[in-house]
């Protein structure tokens, strides 16, 4: 059985989630190193195997070097995970750049067996924004929010590639729990019915 559970981690209050199936645990987001998340890898005897990014803004970045695993995300998103101006962690005083990720595309699986984890680009908030789905799960990083949707101003931001992500999102086949970069969760029959970016 697929689990998750989010942690609020640094000042933006990313939701950073830890995925896991029997002992194997994905982190999604690691936004800022975290006592909370590390503990509860530990006590559940978890073992981290890959960390997957939605996108490389400093928030969802800045507690990856705590895990020693693969670093999964967009090809698009290389020049910001690279470019700490890019990725705004140069205005914050912690520079972050990583520059060894695994690329990842639209329609890629990446099978972390017994987890795997399909790649939807859904560009807009930046060039390389990606969803992951798993099982029901839609976690959709700064694309889309309860209520919202990702802002378009920083770089590589583009507000006709953004409604045209969310628009394709929310024709997604059936009930997805939505589990987005900062807020609530929420469903995907709700955004479609209620989010004012989408209707
Ligand atoms: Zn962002
Ligand atoms: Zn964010």
């Amino acid at each position: 059985m697929i689990q998750y559970k989010c942690f609020i981690t640094g000042g933006m209050e990313t939701n950073t989630y830890l995925v896991w199936c029997g002992a194997s645990a994905v982190v999604i987001d690691p936004g800022a190193k975290s006592t909370a998340l590390a503990s509860f890898i530990s006590g559940q005897g978890l073992s981290v195997c890959a960390v997957l990014l939605t996108h490389g803004h400093f928030d969802h970045i800045g507690g990856v070097s705590a895990f020693s695993c693969p670093v999964y995300a967009c090809g698009a998103e290389t020049a910001l995970l690279q470019n700490p101006a890019l990725n705004l962690s140069a205005y914050f005083g912690l520079p972050e750049t990583i520059t060894d990720s695994i690329p990842v595309q639209e329609g890629d699986v990446i099978d972390l067996e017994p987890l795997s984890f399909s790649v939807l680009h859904t560009p807009g908030h930046t060039a390389g924004s990606v969803c992951y789905q798993i099982g029901g799960l839609l976690f959709t990083g700064d694309t889309l929010f309860c209520g919202g949707a990702g802002r378009t101003d920083f770089p590589t931001g583009n507000s006709a590639a953004l409604h045209r992500s969310l628009n394709r999102l929310i024709t997604l086949n059936g009930e997805w729990r939505v589990l987005p970069g900062h807020g609530e969760e929420t469903l995907l029959s709700r955004e479609r019915a209620h989010n004012p970016f989408v209707c």
